[in-house]
């Protein structure tokens, strides 16, 4: 298995021809940098890994479901450091078997299935019970995960946008980007998860009330987390037909099309210059039937 490889990452344009307004956007790929440890994935895990690798721990422990882009990544890039890792994953003993978790067992991760009430009570936690152990927080959540966010924008003429939108899971990435944007730049995230309340207050916890400059997007696009219907699957090619960009059925094709309408609707100034981040998340279509996407 190869690092990811950051030269990757372009900056592409979603044509007006395809959304039919005057404001112009953008899609950074951060998608690009590899096939497993893609995206957001990379960013809010590297700074773990570091710390693990400094204070020579020998496993990493994380937390997720059972179709979770955060595991797969988690598992692949701990063998990638030469860590042994544990995965913690929600729902019953003997839970259901995934492709993604099936994935996670080759790279030599260890499950282990934990219920509903116990996941979520520990699951945002990094506290570790044995000394060898670097705990990551589902999702990267905390500041580590935060602070590799926060690198993103590095990776395109970030000052030429006036507005950033990203979809939102534990909000780890959106916290990473708030921290890196300039005065006058604005961020808005659009969740995919159900519970949104806590979702503001993730954020909140890590950014420590410091930034403005932030909106919620939290309507249930087509109905809420991982559910999808014909439509979406409708743009997900149309929007690959017209920009090359292929997307995700639970993050950035929801992302892509909540953007979109947004801006037919005058959500953003006419004048506005959007980035929409393409945090990964392409191993979801796994789920999908074949033939469903035309790429
Ligand atoms: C995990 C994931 C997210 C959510 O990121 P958070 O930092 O948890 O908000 C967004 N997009 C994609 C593609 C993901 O895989």
């Amino acid at each position: 298995m190869e690092f990811p490889d950051l030269s990757l990452i372009s900056t592409d344009t979603i044509p007006a021809s395809f959304h039919g307004t005057d404001i112009s956007v953008d899609v950074l790929r951060i998608d690009k940098i590899h096939p497993v440890i893609s995206g957001n994935k990379w960013f809010k895990l590297f700074r773990y890994l570091e710390m693990a690798d400094s204070k020579k721990k020998k496993r990493i422990v994380s937390y997720g479901g059972p179709w979770s882009n955060h595991i797969i990544a988690t598992a692949a890039a701990a063998r990638l450091f030469g860590f042994t890792s544990l995965g913690i994953i929600r729902g019953e003993e003997n839970g259901i078997q995934t492709p993604i978790l099936e994935r996670c067992r080759q790279w030599g991760m260890e499950l282990r299935f934990s219920g509903r009430e116990e996941f979520d009570r520990l699951a945002l936690s990094d506290k570790n019970t044995q000394e060898d152990d670097l705990v990551i927080p589902m999702g990267g959540f905390g500041l580590p995960g935060m602070e590799g966010a926060s690198r993103i924008l590095e990776h395109c003429q970030a000052a030429a946008y006036s507005h950033i939108c990203c979809a939102t899971g534990t909000g780890t990435m959106m916290a990473g980007i708030l921290n890196s944007i300039q005065p006058g730049q604005s961020v808005r995230g659009y969740s995919a998860v159900k519970n949104d309340l806590q979702l503001e207050n993730n954020l909140k916890q890590l950014i420590a009330g410091k930034a403005e400059g932030y909106q919620f997007s939290t309507d249930k696009i087509f109905g809420g987390f991982a559910k999808y219907n014909e439509e979406l699957i409708r743009f997900m090619n149309d929007l690959y037909k017209a920009s090359g960009i292929p997307t995700d059925i639970v993050y950035t094709a929801k992302l892509c099309y909540a953007v979109i309408r947004d801006m037919r609707e005058g959500i953003f100034p006419s004048d506005s210059r959007i980035l929409i981040i393409h945090s990964g998340g392409l191993t979801g279509n796994h789920s999908l039937k074949n033939g469903q996407l035309i790429w």
